[in-house]
């Protein structure tokens, strides 16, 4: 099944498709940790994205559908994936199309998750990460075991 997940930042959209990743045994593909993901890997690809980044610009349209597009050849893909964060607009939607058609896939379904701002705006605020795993916390739903201590580093 592809799957295309839409929803604002604190919409629970991380972790819904977290577990439909585990419940249909397809990958995530999030474009922000493709481009991370890169950047740590020092690939061609991700030197180049790095220096944008570097001189505060936005990556290219072309080049995260470039990611995107080795990432969906690949075996990984071939019971379906889930997209989160892409696309974000109209050009990067049309992008996709292409790419899509080009190998053959199609979308399944689109699950755009709708929750109420002033709920966004208080799990937000509340959240923080541990400075040595990357480890996610919110402070209201979310805090770790000991105060302070990263209940997956120890950092
Ligand atoms: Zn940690």
């Amino acid at each position: 099944m592809n799957l295309i997940f839409l929803g604002p930042p604190g919409s629970g959209k991380g972790t819904q498709s977290l577990m439909l990743e585990k419940l249909l045994n397809v990958p995530k593909l999030s474009t922000g940790e493709l481009l991370r993901k890169a950047v740590d890997e020092g690939t061609e690809i991700g030197l180049k994205i790095k220096s944008i980044i570097e001189n505060g610009d936005f990556v290219s349209d072309e080049i995260v559908i470039n990611m995107l597009s080795e990432k969906l050849n690949n075996g990984d893909c071939s019971n379906g994936f889930i997209l989160d964060g892409f696309p974000r607009t109209i050009e990067q939607a049309k992008a996709l199309d292409i790419l899509l058609a080009d190998i053959d896939k199609k979308i399944d379904a689109v699950l755009e998750l709708k929750v109420d701002e002033q709920v966004l705006i208080d799990r937000i605020s509340g959240r923080f990460n541990c400075a040595d795993c990357g480890a996610a916390y919110n402070e209201k739903s979310n805090s770790p075991k000991v105060a302070g201590i990263c209940d997956q580093c120890g950092g």
